[in-house]
């Protein structure tokens, strides 16, 4: 079953100083079923956050329909946890209670909500910086507190836009072994967005591309390695290289007519 659908998406911003209208979104479709994992990769500016604020409710198409199992939806979605580019911690908070902020936002009783935030902490391996500040944790540790908030509401779906990054690489190979542990052992949604091809390969079951700007899905492979997967496991191995070759070459194609277009 599709949970997730962008039929026909187009998004056009209206510009400044009597521009015409910049055509970011032309006519996407995507779907992701349950239980999926779906890494998208593109050109910068090719639309990528755009379609993940449309997904996420945070944008209304200029034309076309998301549905959510079946179900067109309009405006924010609570079912949907979206892990957004930006840090978004609040600094003034301790780390428990940013955690503990979308629970709070719904309403859940405080010692409720501590408890699951603790949980999650010790889960995310934060246990001990309960009542530190954002300020005072690693790039890693920020990306750890901001899954934790959003899991704690427990969402349908989970979307993550280019989460990692900013990190080194080191932090970046531990966050995509914990993604990866989270979602073999949840059995959640999650659409990833990423502009690393191997990133992407690494942690999806099918990878989906999308053209230069305008954006729209121009192809779609499915990852077959093996799970359960480990970045070090599959990074090196035979089929990973194959398909990395594959659908760079096709990357390729669209990075160069974005460049084309600048
Ligand atoms: P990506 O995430 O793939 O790098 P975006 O979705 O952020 O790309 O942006 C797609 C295009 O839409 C870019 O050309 C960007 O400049 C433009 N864009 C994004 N948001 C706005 C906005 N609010 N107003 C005008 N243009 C925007
Ligand atoms: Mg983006």
């Amino acid at each position: 079953m599709n949970l997730l659908e962008l039929n026909q998406v187009t998004v056009e911003f209206a510009l400044r100083n009597g521009q015409p209208p910049l055509l970011a979104l032309d006519g996407m479709d995507l779907s992701v079923r349950k239980g999926e994992l779906v890494a998208m990769v593109g050109p910068s500016g090719c639309g990528k956050s755009t379609a993940l604020n449309v997904l996420a409710g945070q944008l209304t198409p200029t034309k076309g329909e998301v549905r959510l199992a079946g179900e067109p939806v309009r405006g924010v979605l609570p079912s949907v946890g979206y892990i957004s580019q930006a840090d978004t911690l609040l600094p003034w908070r301790s780390v428990l209670d940013n955690v503990a902020l979308a629970m709070e936002l719904r309403g859940v009783p405080k010692a409720q909500r501590r408890e699951t935030a603790r949980a999650l902490m010790e889960k995310m391996g934060l246990a001990g910086f309960e009542h530190s500040y954002p300020r005072e944790l690693s790039g890693g540790m920020k990306k750890r507190a901001a899954i934790a908030r959003v899991l704690a509401v427990d969402p349908q779906v989970l979307i993550m836009d280019e989460p990692f990054a900013p990190l080194d690489a080191l932090t970046r190979q531990r966050l995509q072994d914990e993604i990866l542990a989270l979602w073999e052992s949840t059995g959640s949604t999650i659409l990833y967005v990423t502009h690393d091809l191997t990133e992407a390969i690494t942690l999806a079951d099918r990878v989906v591309l999308l053209s230069a700007r305008p954006g729209r899905v121009v192809k779609e492979y499915p990852i077959d390695l093996p799970r359960p997967r480990r970045v070090m496991d599959v990074k090196f191995s035979p089929r990973f290289i194959e398909l990395e070759q594959t659908i760079w070459a096709d990357l390729h194609a669209q990075l160069c007519q974005a460049e084309g277009s600048l």
